[in-house]
């Protein structure tokens, strides 16, 4: 008897546990009975992870913060972006909106918090700070071929993990420093500086295809990884390139040795974080993807 209870006590509980799951429908699912945190708080050059549910899961919406479509990634039931504020950003609220058809479901609420940014004095070589008319014409075209590589990146992750700092060095120079060089130029540090005698092993921050592996004017031997969603680390003042244009490397790979090449003062690396457009500081982007991921 038990024999045959047994499974027909299953087959009733699975169809029990069928029923409760709703799927949503147009219309059924709407924002005003879903609560989901919708207020953030973000500071010039930095970058925040936001969390929505997945509004009318068969259709595809899109993203609008400040008039720019963002990317966005499906994570269980939710979908979660990445949105930055420039360097430059003004200290203006802004909201975030899921466009669905003629829908706009205001997903985000962004609070701009006011950061202050030290100073510095460097001297460096003058050929870095006034450049000569063939120095400023190699730096254009380098610009040119780096804002080619930059469009190109998909808007899907190629990473599945948390962002890492790729040194656990002493921090010589932090992002958003605004710097003298040789008392004339100013200009601001959109990286992180960290301190590496050179030789030491540069890993990558997170997965990703590797999309610069050459000498830049300005960062020397240069790697760049594109991370996917608009997202790319820069590892700058290398001796060494352990990479190739157009391979995918996996978090912590080692891409190359660190030193002195490029604009510098001493050997270092400098760790640039670059995204949907601008470079912001990495241990926000280290930060917001933990909470994505861990
Ligand atoms: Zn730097």
């Amino acid at each position: 008897m038990m024999k045959i209870l047994f499974p027909l006590f299953f087959v009733l509980l699975l169809g029990c546990a069928k029923q409760q799951v709703q799927v949503p429908q147009l219309g059924a699912l709407s924002p005003e009975n879903i609560s989901f945190k919708i207020d953030y708080d973000l500071s010039p050059g930095e970058v925040v992870l936001i969390r929505f549910p997945h509004f009318y899961s068969e259709l595809a919406g899109e993203l609008v913060c400040q008039d720019q479509v963002l990317p966005y990634h499906k994570q269980g039931d939710d979908l979660v972006a990445f949105v930055h504020a420039s360097y430059f950003a003004e200290l203006k609220a802004f909201e975030c909106f899921y466009k669905v058809g003629t829908r706009d479901i205001r997903v985000a609420q962004i609070e701009m918090i006011e950061k202050i940014f030290p100073s510095e004095r460097l001297n460096v070589d003058m050929r870095h700070v006034s450049l000569s008319p063939k120095d400023q014409a190699r730096v254009d075209e380098e610009q040119i071929f780096l804002n080619s590589v930059y469009k190109l990146s998909p808007p899907r992750p190629y990473f599945t993990k948390a962002f890492i700092v790729p040194l656990n060095t002493h921090i010589t120079s932090i992002y958003g420093a605004r710097r003298v060089f040789n008392n004339e130029k100013q200009t601001q540090h959109l990286g992180t500086d960290f301190r590496a005698m050179p030789g030491v092993p540069i890993v990558t921050a997170n997965a990703g295809k590797v999309v610069v592996a050459r000498e830049l004017f300005y960062t020397g031997l240069t790697v760049t990884i594109d991370h996917g969603m608009g997202i790319f680390t820069v590892y700058g003042h290398l001796s060494k390139i352990q990479a190739t244009e157009g391979e995918f490397v996996p978090l912590g790979a080692q891409i190359g040795l660190s030193g002195a090449t490029g604009r510098v003062t001493g050997p270092h690396l400098h760790w640039g974080v670059r995204v949907q457009g601008h470079f912001i500081d990495g241990h926000s982007l280290v930060r917001a993807s933990e909470r994505a991921f861990l």
